[in-house]
């Protein structure tokens, strides 16, 4: 197996950047890989369920930590049976178990495609804090997109959500240069020459690549929001209607934040492609542009670092 093919240099100023860019579990076994993509799965699908039900309070403007789940129907309280992801619903056949009342299978749906996104992004990210950072956005990015689909609103709070797991995690994914935990296992106890990280003359150093990250992150989402901005109030004032709601903007601004300025562009198209394919198929003249922005945003990153085959583009 030729490993010089995975690594990718990038050469910046007199300094050579090599990052291992291939690491997305090639040097485990089919089984390890099966159980780790599993566990991901398992783990998206519970968040899941968790954010699904803490959207569900925001829309009834319940209280989001408080009191334990109920059926809508009859009031009686999920037991713990009743909260397995997935399983719970497929067990009862969609009805709850107390009333029969028939339950909507929006969770079970929000559930697998949140378990399905985990599984994507440690297949492809590995278990490294890069895959915990998106993993962490995406399940901010399905809370507000499922409350701006039955009010049109984007809550602020997922907002500074979103900005504050982005500078949390900031530290994180530099200090272990986007390494994951297989590849690093690969290297330390069996011993593959694949896993190097870096292979460069000079590589940098982890703060100087959390300075790059932290410049790079605020471009991207001030030049994004900005542009926007102008393009809202120009658009505005020229049809008279409004087109972009406040709480688009800031989601750009924030989405923008995990994405470099070339990311950002791609992922500013993607969203209007979106957005329009939503409205051709659900035949609505108005509908929430959140999903659409979150859908490709998670679409961007992923479509994005499989081109350029890594973090390179995202990290630096
Ligand atoms: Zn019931």
């Amino acid at each position: 197996m030729d490993f010089n093919n995975d690594a990718s240099g990038v050469t910046e100023g007199n300094r050579t950047l090599v990052l291992y860019a291939g690491n997305h579990m090639d040097h485990t076994s089919i089984g390890f890989s099966i159980y780790i993509l599993t566990i991901a799965f398992i783990f998206g699908t519970v968040l899941g369920s968790f954010i699904d039900c803490m959207a569900w309070r925001i829309v009834k403007q319940e209280s989001v930590l408080n009191g334990r789940s109920h059926c809508d129907v009859c009031g009686a309280q999920l037991t713990a049976g009743d909260l397995i992801p997935i399983v719970s619903y497929l067990k009862s056949g969609g009805k709850c178990s107390h009333c029969g009342a028939k339950i909507s299978p929006e969770s079970t749906w929000v559930e697998f495609l949140l378990g399905l996104t985990f599984a994507v992004l440690v297949l492809k990210f590995d278990l490294s804090f890069i895959a915990l950072r998106f993993m962490g956005l995406s399940v901010i990015l399905m809370g507000l997109s499922l409350v701006d689909l039955k009010t049109f609103i984007i809550p602020d709070r997922f907002h500074v959500m979103g900005i504050i797991w982005w500078l949390m995690t900031l530290p994180l994914t530099a200090l272990t240069k986007g390494q994951g935990v297989t590849s690093y296992f690969a290297r330390e106890v069996l011993g593959a020459e694949g896993a190097l990280l870096q292979t460069g003359t000079e590589s940098l150093s982890a703060l100087e690549l959390m300075l790059q990250d932290l410049k790079f992150g605020l471009i991207s989402p001030f030049g994004i929001a900005l542009f926007m901005l102008f393009l809202s109030i120009v658009f505005d004032k020229v049809s008279g209607k409004e087109s972009l709601g406040g709480g688009d903007i800031k989601l750009l601004f924030m989405t923008g934040l995990y994405m470099r300025p070339g990311v950002a562009v791609f992922n500013l198209i993607l969203s209007c492609i979106v957005g329009l394919v939503f409205v051709f198929i659900l035949k609505k003249e108005k509908i929430p542009f959140g999903p659409s922005i979150s859908l490709a945003t998670m679409s961007s990153i992923l479509i994005v670092s499989e081109l350029l085959d890594g973090y390179i583009c995202l990290l630096r």
